[in-house]
Parts: C-alpha cells; sequence; structure tokens
C-alpha cells in the first residue's frame, strides 16, 4: 500500500475535532435541497492527485456542498470550478471540471489538500482545529518528495503552511500574506500566496480570472526552470 494511500485510510477515520465531527455529519444529513437524493461524504477529505507531484496546492478546507458532498477536495462548488479552470489552463488538470469523485479528472505533476480537512462552521476552524489537521497535512507533505511550488490558496492556508514544521527549513522574516506573494523555504519550495477562490472573492471582483492564472503560470514557469 502506497504512503499516500496507507495515510487517506488513517485520515478518512478521523474524528479528533468533535465540533468539526458534528458539523460535517450533520451538513450530510441535512443536505442542500439541490441534492436532497445524493449521499454526502461527510467524512474528513484527503488530498487527491499525482504522488510524484511539483505542485501542491493548498486550501483551507472542504466545501460543505461541494467536497463533504463529493468526497475530493474543491469538487461540485464554484470555489472548485475557478480552481481547475485555472489548474487546466496551466496545464496541471486534464480537464477543467470537477463535478465529482468519477469524473475521470487527472491531475497533472499537482496534488491538491487542504489546511484543514473537515467542513468547519462558517468557514472557520478553531486555532486548536488548525494545529490538529495540521498533523495529517505534515504525513501527506512528508510523503510528496517532489514539491517544487506550493500555492496556498487564501491566508488560512498561508500561516499554515508557514508555521507547520513541514522538513523545508525557515522562511524568514516571515511574509504578510498578499496575492502573488512569494516566500523561499531555505531548504525547500517556493510559496506563492493567492486569494481563495471563494465566492465571497470571485462574486466581488476581488479574484479574477487573469489573477489567478498569473500564480499558476509563474508555478508553472519555476517548476519548468528547475535544474534536472
Ligand atoms: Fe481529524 Fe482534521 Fe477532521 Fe480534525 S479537522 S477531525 S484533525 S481530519
Amino acid at each position: 500500500m502506497s504512503r499516500l494511500v496507507e495515510i487517506e485510510r488513517r485520515l478518512t477515520a478521523c474524528r479528533r475535532c468533535p465540533r468539526l465531527v458534528d458539523w460535517r455529519e450533520q451538513i450530510a444529513e441535512e443536505k442542500r435541497a439541490a441534492y436532497a437524493d445524493q449521499d454526502y461524504w461527510g467524512k474528513p477529505v484527503p488530498g487527491f492527485g499525482d504522488p510524484e507531484a511539483s505542485l501542491l496546492v493548498v486550501g483551507l478546507a472542504p466545501g460543505a456542498h461541494g467536497a463533504n458532498r463529493t468526497g475530493r477536495m474543491f469538487t461540485g462548488d464554484r470555489s472548485g470550478d475557478w480552481l481547475f479552470r485555472a489548474l487546466h489552463r496551466a496545464g496541471f488538470a486534464s480537464q477543467p471540471r470537477s463535478t465529482a469523485a468519477d469524473d475521470d479528472l487527472r491531475l497533472l505533476d499537482c496534488y491538491i489538500t487542504a489546511a484543514v480537512h473537515c467542513v468547519p462552521p462558517a468557514n472557520k476552524p478553531s486555532a486548536d482545529e488548525q494545529r490538529e489537521c495540521g498533523a495529517w497535512l505534515r504525513e501527506e507533505i512528508a510523503a510528496l518528495t517532489g514539491i517544487e511550488v506550493v500555492v496556498a490558496l487564501g491566508g488560512l492556508a498561508f500561516g499554515r503552511v508557514l508555521r507547520e514544521e513541514l522538513g523545508w527549513g525557515r522562511v524568514e522574516p516571515r511574509p504578510r500574506f498578499g496575492h502573488g506573494v512569494e516566500a523561499a523555504f531555505s531548504d525547500g519550495p517556493l510559496l506563492i500566496a493567492s486569494y481563495h477562490p471563494s465566492q465571497q472573492n470571485t462574486f466581488t471582483g476581488r479574484l479574477t480570472e487573469p489573477m489567478l492564472d498569473q500564480v499558476f503560470e509563474r508555478a508553472a514557469r519555476v517548476i519548468r526552470q528547475r535544474p534536472s
């Protein structure tokens, strides 16, 4: 069994955060009317993608009626629509849509995970919940040995990647979050910050598709230029 598969098996059974366990299961039981005939996943959502990936994308947490419904990160909601269109344009996804776990999407040289693996109320995991789930992020990253670039979607993911002990050394001084901000770990990948493709950002124009494209085009350039 590969290391990532073994992590996934343990992660999907995790119940360390009582508040988030209750919330993910309550959403799965109540459902949104549009999905009333579907079985929700309602468990921790593991990362997915290419185990040899050069690009790691870190989001905030599963969407209530997206990943918490479909069981795959960024799958089945508007944030995912934006993310996968951008990944496809940059060559990191085989198709621009991610609608269900069996939709044949393949990530190309890319792996997607999140700072927190269970959907939190109001998209706000507590500091303790973030720390608790950081253990899973560390395990996933230890199993992904080819990462050259990390794209953090949103300030929370950016902060977690900087704060966790990921085996990549330090970033000094620690930068403030902003769209397009970059930071290089002393012994690890380049970290690029992006505004999260949440509806709050995309509906208001805070994040546009060209802005998201810039981030993934930059990631692709860095990966292409690495010494072989
Ligand atoms: Fe476990 Fe993470 Fe979910 Fe907490 S948020 S229950 S640590 S998977």
